[in-house]
């Protein structure tokens, strides 16, 4: 991917020395947030996916006092299922829980996925997420894999009413790392298995992760919104919404306010072993800077797929779109609430 210009001291959460006790622009103090999209697990130093009597909850704990000094009440978590009781111990009902249907290889069995579902239901999930990024193809990990119908089939039959999707990524990838377009496919290509799957379940309710992974643009986005009542489009990815939302602020805008019920904050935020505190803040307050605000200036953090002018600074415009405050209410709390409560 391309470098960026920032400092080598500098924290990869706030190139720019921002003060981030800077939060008079917060314009909204409705009900708390909802986060519908994060990854908080327990976490160690080496390998965070294995359970290890070592793996601790302590970042959990530091992201969670974070969320709660930006408002952000509720927050669903993908994590492996052998996390969650021990999460649900500690957090109780401020955690929901949302299980990543995927395979390891190309070669892992069907079953072993139903096995993965299976798990996760025992555990009490509310949403179910396909992970379908191009870099996922080599595992076979297409939205609309038989396999993936087939969980979907069941996680139906088991009460599950909410369902998320990553398909796409940001367009600068495609010029960087998916140049090979007959192993990825070109980003069009990402979409029709898609639309597959929302034809093939409008019974259920469906976020496409990241905006869509299209944010780039809005009028295909309006099309999807269009075409498909059961579709959403989820906030997060931090750094990719700053940079591009910014570059596009009024199409964004209009987009969302004609479409206030279809779209959900999320963060995206990861919990990893040694990750500082202002890592945590520094998401959330981009993301409220963003949506609620009309502040303008660089990007506190760190963005490689940014590229910089020459001498110019070394993060993109952080634009705010300054969202009605009708319209922040559905986006932060009441939409995320709705579809949670719909099963
Ligand atoms: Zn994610």
């Amino acid at each position: 991917m391309s470098t960026t210009a920032h400092s080598a001291s500098a924290p990869e959460h706030n190139v720019t020395g921002i003060d981030y006790a800077q939060r008079g622009h917060f314009r909204y103090q409705g009900p708390p947030l909802l986060d519908i999209h994060s990854h908080v697990t327990l976490t160690q130093p080496t390998d965070p996916s294995s359970p290890d009597p070592e793996a601790s909850l302590a970042q959990a704990a530091t992201m969670l006092e974070v969320a709660t000094e930006f408002q952000v009440g509720r927050i669903c978590t993908m994590c492996p299922p052998e996390h969650i009781p021990a999460l649900r111990e500690r957090f109780g009902q401020r955690l929901g829980f949302n299980g990543s249907i995927t395979k390891q290889t190309i070669d892992t069995p069907d079953d072993e996925a139903y096995r993965l579902l299976d798990r996760f239901l025992a555990e009490g999930i509310e949403i179910v997420k396909f992970w379908a990024a191009p870099r996922g193809r080599d595992r076979g990990l297409l939205v609309d894999a038989p396999w993936r119908m087939v969980a979907a089939q069941r996680a139906i039959a088991a009460g599950i009413r909410l369902f998320m999707v990553h398909v796409g990524d940001p367009d600068a990838w495609f010029r960087t790392v998916y140049t090979d377009s007959a192993k990825y496919g070109t980003k069009p290509d990402q979409y029709p298995g898609l639309i597959r799957m929302l034809e093939a379940f409008p019974e259920a309710n469906w976020i496409g992760a990241h905006m869509g992974g299209d944010v780039e643009h809005p009028d295909h986005l309006e099309a999807l919104l269009e075409r498909f009542p059961n579709f959403y489009l989820d906030t997060s990815a931090t750094k990719w919404q700053v940079r591009e939302v910014s570059a596009r602020g009024e199409a964004v805008r209009s987009l969302i306010c004609r479409y206030p019920a279809r779209f959900l904050f999320g963060s995206d935020l990861v919990t990893r072993h040694g990750l500082p505190r202002q890592h945590y803040v520094s998401r959330y307050w981009c993301q409220r800077t963003l949506w609620e605000s009309d502040w303008q200036g660089r990007s506190p953090i760190a963005d490689a797929d940014y590229i910089a002018e020459p001498g110019g600074p070394s993060t993109p415009l952080l634009g705010g779109i300054d969202l009605p405050i009708e319209v922040l209410e559905m986006v932060y709390h009441s939409n995320a609430e709705r579809l949670l409560a719909a099963r």
